[in-house]
């Protein structure tokens, strides 16, 4: 009989926390803490099997189903001594989802299921305690109308007007009457009247009754879970972070444990580090008298849970550390535990019940770069992890925050700030504020700079989330919704921000007494948490101060086999990423430097009428390039610089206006009228596959022969001077040997005049682009002259697809949206296709000539997955902006511990 229902509790589980494809991963982890033997309520969860199931057979349960719920739920009431439904020792439950990835969208949870007319005289007569009792009664009916009886039941209301907000508006009406500032000021009377009015609001919004069956809400519950999964949000998530549809969740039910008993019972959330900069110490936050979400949703402000982790908003409460310091000690010790055991910093969330402590909850935290990188040192320093799970840790994506900008201090020192909230996410941003999800997601993906600001964020907010700059709520605490979903993603965010008020029909936010309009521009410092008014200047720091960043990366070097350089065209380029750590230029584009003042000179040669025309015009070229050359050269020393001829057609060097074709005449002194005839013949209808790359080289043999000569004069004279630089020439748009051959045996000539007029002998090699589709299926016979291959995957793909990297745009989204692409080839490498073009060149090209050099300088050379893709073919370097250098060293050495794996 199919296993559906997996039970926890008392130091055992028939679980663990590798079944997280099973038991999804709240499930699995119940079970682990239960084996090592943590307080954990007992509970059982349903797989994520039974969800796959419900969506294959018109929306039912397995047959034994039922039965195996039936058998697990009398396990818990045997544990707990309580009986589900029973009018005097009632036991309660809690109904949680669980995907493998934690997932905004998915169903919340319901607590204190179980609550009815039956069972509430009975529970107040035990407890004696009837505040706690209507307390959790009003939390169930909030929490199930909404979720189960709304949510679920797939009934959409405007933003305003679900069932919660309107139940919560009797709460704060309740508590303005009464002039109450917390929710723990309510008392039972109130709270039990207030409990009368809501089930009757639930009936008027929804018209239905709220059920007074435990079983009823424990089987909706369940069902909403599974529901759930196929809401509007839960799929938009899956789309963005591109999870199956058929995953599918898992359900937990478990007994509850109640923080919201008084003064001794309380509820929490900890990290086992920080996770906002990775420093070894436990940091969290937690309420007295509390239950489930308060921490998170910003009820009340949080306090620490120790003295270190105080903020400047909480400072005067009492930590839990000082409030009851034998309870505190538990929890340090169960910290210790989880992380020997899990070996990684865990995210825990627990709730004291009359001073015990009992365990809801633990996973893997989210961190933000900063804090992973030096998580992932210290962690292999204590000998927790070995180096290679380090580099593993780090996605190349989050090295990204390092590199970030952040608010100029020099600035920032002469400005003041307009309020202040908590650092929940490091970095600066700046963007115009937009107050709704929808309107940050619209301006947001125009490429628009906008920061979402909000009350707080809830997990309908996502959308608007992810294409902002940054995050700023009024409420909230560092373990809110916005700064967990902010600090997965490294986004600068800020949270808690007191001052802050939003004025949703006016469009305005006050910030003390500062009034902004949607729309205006405000700057963010997430790493302090102060907010300016207005665009302040964003500078990048120098990552080289920071040791685990450097350490991380040294060992990642040490691993790596793939070589990184970058793409550079300046001195000054080349400089900075030999500093981030460039092992050579693997593209070098010589078209700037026909730009400028110099563009005349070019002009000239364009106007030329015959071969010493031209000539004449090059020759001013000449020495400006080979300057070029000789400084890219000095910042690169003796590393390998790939040089690439000429490339654009010649048509972007003219002008198409009337007034600049008047000036162009006026200065090389032709008419106009000739001006224009130039122009005219140089229009292609379609210049990306017309006159360009070494097609201008075969008409212009003399541009070729002038660049050879800059290039070779340059290096002779590093050479005179010392400096052993290997120049590598590289011929563009290739697409048979015989153009490259053509254009091999100009450079090869003027190489040889070079030496003989210098005196002194060099090394260089002479390669070509793989850019032209054909270029790679003839890739063995071009490797017979050509000395290397770069993978030009821009207009590869381009060519590959039939896809104008000009125009994609347009339909790009479209794609995405009927899941045609997964992602933009132009970003990712499509290994499928274009990837077969590139193994083929691989294999092909090193049989000509087993030591052909072959590396990458398209925009994939920074992007982590073609990374690693360069190295699973066998390419000796990838090439990318000087500041992407240090994420693909990173994702080099991640591809080398994968193929370690592997074997
Ligand atoms: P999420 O996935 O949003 O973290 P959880 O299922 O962890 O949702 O539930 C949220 C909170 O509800 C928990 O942190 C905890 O405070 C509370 N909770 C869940 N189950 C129980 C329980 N059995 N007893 C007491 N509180 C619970
Ligand atoms: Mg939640
Ligand atoms: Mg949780």
């Amino acid at each position: 009989m199919a296993k559906y229902v997996y039970f926890f509790g008392d130091g055992k589980a028939e679980g663990r926390a590798d079944m997280k494809n099973l038991l999804g991963g709240k499930g699995a982890n119940l079970a682990e803490m239960s084996n090592l033997g943590l307080p954990v309520p007992p509970g059982f969860t349903i797989t994520t099997e039974v969800c796959t199931y419900y969506y294959q057979n018109q929306r039912t349960h397995p047959a034994e189903l039922k039965a195996q719920v039936e058998e697990a739920l009398r396990n818990v009431e045997n544990l707990s001594g309580k009986k589900f439904g029973h009018p005097e020792n009632p036991l309660l439950f809690s109904v949680r989802s669980g995907a493998r990835l934690s997932m905004p969208g998915m169903m919340e949870t319901v607590l204190n299921i179980g609550l009815t007319s039956k069972t509430i005289p009975g529970l107040i007569r035990r407890t004696n305690n009837p505040r706690f009792v209507y307390d959790s009664y009003r939390r169930l009916i909030s929490m199930y109308s909404d979720v189960v009886m709304e949510k679920a039941a797939g009934i959409e209301t405007a933003e305003g007007k679900g069932v919660r907000v309107q139940l919560e508006r009797l709460l704060e009406e309740l508590k303005h009457k009464k002039k109450y500032k917390n929710d723990t000021d309510l008392t039972a009377e109130d709270l039990q009247d207030l409990t009368e009015r809501m089930k009757k609001k639930v009936k008027d919004v929804l018209g239905k009754d709220f059920p007074d069956d435990g079983y009823e809400q424990l089987w909706g519950g369940i069902a909403a879970v599974f529901q759930s999964w196929n809401g509007k949000r839960a799929i938009a998530y899956r789309r963005i972070e591109g999870i199956p549809d058929d995953w599918g969740t898992a359900v937990n039910v478990q007994a509850m444990v109640f923080g919201n008993t008084g003064e001794h019972s309380a509820t929490g959330v900890a990290f086992t580090r920080d996770p906002g900069n990775g420093e070894n110490y436990f940091y969290g936050e937690w309420l007295i008298n509390a239950q489930g979400e308060d921490v998170v949703a910003g009820i009340r402000t949080p306090f620490a849970v120790n003295i270190r982790s105080k903020q400047e908003n909480n400072q005067q409460f009492p930590s839990l550390e000082e409030v009851m310091p034998e309870t505190y000690r538990q929890l340090l010790d169960i910290r210790q535990k989880l992380e020997t055991h899990y070996r990684d910093m865990q995210d825990i969330e627990f709730t004291i019940e009359e001073g015990k402590l009992w365990m809801l909850q633990t996973r893997s935290g989210k961190r933000n770069g900063i804090a992973a990188t030096r998580m992932a040192v210290e962690m292999q320093r204590e000998g927790l992890i070995p180096k290679e799970v380090a580099v593993s840790r780090v996605k190349p994506s989050q090295l990204d925050e390092l590199l970030h900008p952040m608010v100029d201090p020099k600035t920032e020192s002469v400005w003041h700030p307009i309020a202040k909230g908590l650092p929940a996410g490091p970095g600066g941003a700046m963007g115009k504020m937009v107050f709704t999800a929808d309107l940050a997601e619209e301006l947001g993906t125009k490429g628009e700079k906008v920061i979402l600001v909000r009350e707080e964020t809830s997990p309908e907010d996502v959308h608007g989330m992810k294409p902002a700059q940054a995050i700023l709520t009024a409420k909230g605490g560092m373990t809110s919704h916005a700064a967990l979903v902010a600090r997965g993603w490294g986004k600068c965010c800020i949270v808690g921000c007191g001052d802050l008020s939003i004025d949703m029909e006016k469009k305005i936010a006050h910030f003390g007494k500062k009034v902004l309009k949607e729309g205006d521009w405000i700057t963010l410092n997430g790493t302090k948490g102060l907010i300016y008014e207005g665009q302040l200047p964003l500078v990048t720091i120098d990552p080289e101060h920071n040791e685990y960043y450097k350490q991380l990366l040294t060992w990642a070097d040490e691993i790596r086999r793939l070589k990184v350089r970058t793409n550079a065209d300046t001195p000054g380029d080349s400089a900075a990423a030999v500093k981030f750590g460039a092992e050579g230029i693997g593209l070098c584009r010589t078209e700037h430097m026909f730009f400028g003042e110099r563009i005349w000179a070019m002009r000239e040669m364009i106007m030329a009428e015959d071969l010493a025309g031209r000539k004449k015009a090059l020759a001013k070229l000449l020495p400006m390039q080979r300057q070029d050359f000789y400084e890219i050269f000095q910042a690169m020393q003796h590393r390998p610089v790939t040089i690439r001829l000429l490339d654009p057609p010649l048509h972007e060097f003219v002008p198409h206006e009337p007034d600049t074709q008047k000036e162009m005449a006026a200065r090389l002194g032709v008419s106009v009228e000739t001006v224009k005839q130039k122009v005219e013949s140089l229009h292609e209808f379609n210049p990306m596959l017309g006159h360009r790359g070494c097609r201008l080289g075969i008409t212009y043999p003399e541009i070729t022969e002038m660049q050879a000569r800059a290039i070779f004069e340059a290096a002779a004279q590093c050479y005179a001077e010392g400096i052993k630089v290997l120049p590598e020439v590289m011929i563009p748009l290739t697409g048979t040997k015989v153009e490259f051959d053509h254009q091999k045996t100009i450079i090869d000539r003027v190489a040889r005049e070079v030496m003989k007029e210098k005196g002194i002998k060099f090394n260089y090699l002479v390669g070509t682009m793989i850019e032209v589709p054909r270029a790679a299926l003839v890739a063995d016979k071009i490797a017979q002259t050509a000395e290397f291959f770069s993978y030009g995957t821009n207009d590869l793909t381009q060519m590959t697809y039939g896809f104008s990297r000009d125009d994609v745009g347009k339909f790009l989204y479209d794609y995405f949206e009927h899941k045609i692409l997964p992602s933009d080839p132009f970003q990712t490498i499509d290994q499928e296709g274009v990837g077969q073009l590139i193994a083929m060149g691989v294999e092909k090209g090193r049989r000509a000539r087993p030591d052909l050099k072959i590396g990458i300088c398209g925009e994939h050379g920074g992007d982590p997955d073609s990374v690693k893709f360069c190295h699973r073919v066998g390419m000796d370097y990838v090439s990318c902006s000087p500041f992407r250098v240090p994420i693909a060293r990173l994702a080099a050495a991640q591809a080398m511990i994968e193929e370690k794996k592997m074997k």
